[in-house]
């Protein structure tokens, strides 16, 4: 009996592509981790090939003839001001368990986010979530040397990269299981604007972008040591502003099931380092560049802004 028989096909496959990432459980990280950064990889996978070529206009399926699309266009003119509940974070400030795995998926630089050192997950809930919802993944839009790249616009302004933390509701098991239900998943977007800089406060987003020039190919991941909170992905944004509605995930199979928060406030990064999102290539070895997906249709949803 070979190695694939004894442990079945699809157990194999995912070990050859954690092989193929460079990562073994040698480094320190937890079976939990390893095991949530293999289902990431399935679920990328299982979401088929695409690029950016015409910013996702010739994407297929609910991405084409859904009704509750993302991105969308934000404006304090036509949104609902409303006074809604904050959004509460728990355990952001709690140092993460391990290093993260940044990954180069060939359309973004992923992060899957392992538990923090008290055992549980950062989470959130308040704002218009319907629940307690679990941070799973982080992962950037950018644009080019000559665009701006972020997906939603606040105003009409496109912001020069946009930052999604992916959270789960903790109804569901999984981020897979959870994007077949309209209350599954909550994005919360942070929108970066490059500034001629050479120093940042923002310390942890600066380890994490130091570490893009290693992830230039296709599949290829590192880690990001030190400590590291998801709080730090925040920069110091005033968290009470923001629009919310109900969306979808803005890559394929683009599930309707993401209630949005996307904060009004923004993360001033220094150019040079959001330079280096630029330089990485996607799976054909081309520059991924411009990786944002073009506003779709309201379509009569509301859209709420809070601001407190
Ligand atoms: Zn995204």
């Amino acid at each position: 009996m070979n190695s694939s028989n004894r442990l079945g096909s699809g157990l194999m496959l995912q070990l050859l592509m954690l092989t193929a990432l460079g990562i073994t459980s040698s480094q320190g990280l937890s079976e939990e981790y390893l095991k949530d950064i293999k289902a990431d990889q399935v679920a990328e996978q299982a979401s088929g090939s695409y690029n950016y070529d015409q910013q996702g206009n010739d994407w297929e399926g609910t991405c084409q003839d859904g009704q509750q699309q993302s991105p969308v266009s934000l404006t304090s003119s036509a949104a609902i001001v409303t006074a809604i509940p904050r959004i509460y974070f728990y355990n952001y400030d709690q140092n993460l368990e391990s290093p993260l795995i940044l990954t180069n998926n060939g359309n973004t630089a992923n992060m899957v986010l392992p538990p923090t050192q008290n055992g549980q997950r950062a989470y959130i809930n308040g704002g218009l979530l319907p629940g307690t919802f679990e941070a799973q993944s982080v992962h950037f839009h950018w644009g080019s040397a000559s665009s701006k790249g972020s997906e939603h616009t606040i105003n009409s302004e496109r912001y020069d990269v946009e930052m999604h933390i992916v959270h789960k509701n903790i109804r569901y098991q999984t981020v897979s299981e959870a994007s077949a239900y309209a209350d599954g998943l909550a994005v919360l977007g942070v929108m970066f604007r490059a500034v001629n800089r050479i120093f940042s406060l923002h310390s942890g987003l600066i380890r994490i972008f130091n570490q893009l020039p290693q992830i230039v190919e296709y599949e290829s991941s590192t880690e990001v040591t030190g400590r590291l909170t998801v709080q730090q992905l925040l920069g110091n944004i005033k968290t009470g502003e923001f629009y919310s509605y109900n969306g979808s995930l803005t890559t394929p199979d683009c599930a309707e099931s993401v209630t949005w928060t996307v904060f009004k406030d923004v993360v001033d990064l220094p150019e040079r380092q959001i330079m280096k999102l630029w330089e990485l290539k996607d799976s054909r070895s081309q520059p991924l560049t411009n990786n944002y997906r073009t506003l779709q249709d309201i379509n009569d949803r509301p859209v709420y802004y809070t601001a407190q």
